[in-house]
């Protein structure tokens, strides 16, 4: 009964970790509650977290250099965590613009530091990546933040940015998608709700040197420091969403880890925009380098077209293909969790509306 879901977020979850969370629901491991309903400090749900922590290091190869951080509020809370916890107010920051995700991060650290825009991809409407012989690096930045994959106008970078400054990213949207060098940045934060489970969860991997170092005025709960003294338990965490990411990334290790994933996102990937690009009635705005593999965005030779396209998507179980609403036209989302057969099936339904309707 269940569908192939393509949604931009929250995302497809794999049907075995499902599983797993329906079996635990009512009774988690004979102990005759759930875990919703388990005391944060307990033993059970220590267990559980620390856990999820071990596993996720071990998926990214993180080393003790860095604190990981189990928090609250969205990615969108980090535009403004990140420019509280690095720099003060009037510092140079510097910050790179290739669409949506990017913007918004901006507008945020603007309220908190100059930003210093180094290079933009506006003027192409967020088709391409900046040449990184073009930016405009600041030499006092205290960081350099950028938005490895953006979700939206489906961007990726397939290479990383070389800054003396500590390099941020933004990763809701790529993280665990394929092996990254994590020695590479000084933060790297992401939402949970593409590759890593429910929304509610929010994770930070900080290198330890950088913490410490937050404004006095940066409120308690967004300061990393006090997230990583108290075992990102300071508050009440979403012990639930905690756990279920616990769940995804034992299920990511048993599918063979991140090398394992990167073979299968992008022969995911090539499929579709092969046959996006060779079907002669949709298309792909995005240079072939710089192209998503979990956010696809595509166009119909004739818009007028878009509703009839989605609800015969939708009756052949095909759900959450309608592009973003800043955008229009369509996005195929191929996170982890969403099979091959989910994208051959798209195809199969692709092709055939086209010899329909072209
Ligand atoms: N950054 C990127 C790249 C995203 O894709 C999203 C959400 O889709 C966000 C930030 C905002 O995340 P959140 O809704 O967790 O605040």
């Amino acid at each position: 009964s269940r569908r192939f879901n393509f949604c931009a977020g929250p995302a497809a979850l794999p049907e075995a970790v499902l599983s797993q969370a329906q079996q635990d629901l009512l009774d988690w491991q004979g102990r005759g509650l759930s875990v919703m309903e388990m005391s944060h400090r307990s033993d059970e749900m220590v267990g559980i977290a620390n856990a999820a922590e071990a596993d996720l290091r071990e998926l990214l190869g993180i080393s003790d250099d860095y604190a990981v951080l189990f928090v609250q509020g969205g990615a969108s809370s980090q535009f403004s965590a990140v420019p509280l916890n690095l720099c003060a107010q009037g510092d140079v920051v510097d910050y790179v613009n290739t669409g949506q995700w990017s913007k918004k991060a901006i507008k945020e650290a603007k309220r908190f530091a100059q930003v210093n825009v180094v290079a933009s991809s506006e003027d192409s409407n967020f088709s391409t990546i900046p040449a990184f012989d073009s930016w405009q690096l600041s030499d006092n930045a205290k960081y350099l933040h950028y938005t490895p994959n953006e979700t939206i106008g489906g961007v990726e970078f397939f290479w990383t940015p070389d800054s003396n400054a500590p390099l941020v990213a933004d990763m809701s949207s790529t993280i665990l998608s394929r092996p990254i060098d994590v020695n590479k940045f000084g933060v790297i934060y992401a939402g949970a709700q593409k590759n890593i489970g429910p929304a509610g969860l929010t994770i930070v991997i900080v290198r330890k040197e950088l913490m410490g170092q937050s404004r006095d005025i940066t409120p308690t709960m967004l300061d990393y420091q006090t997230a990583a003294d108290n075992d990102s338990m300071y508050n009440t965490p979403p012990t639930f969403s905690w756990y279920l990411a616990g769940l995804v990334f034992k299920w990511l290790k048993e599918q063979g880890g991140l090398t394992a994933m990167e073979t299968l996102n992008r022969r995911k990937a090539d499929k579709l925009y092969g046959y996006i690009d060779d079907s002669g009635f949709y298309s792909n705005p995005v240079e072939k380098p710089s192209r998503s593999l979990m956010n696809v965005p595509f166009v119909l030779a004739d818009s007028s077209l878009d509703k009839t396209f989605l609800s015969g998507a939708d009756e052949a179980g095909l759900l959450n293909l309608k592009g973003h609403r800043s955008v229009g036209g369509m996005r195929a989302s191929i996170y982890n969790a969403v099979p091959e057969a989910a994208v051959d099936a798209l195809i199969d339904y692709m092709k055939d509306f086209a010899q329909r309707h072209g």
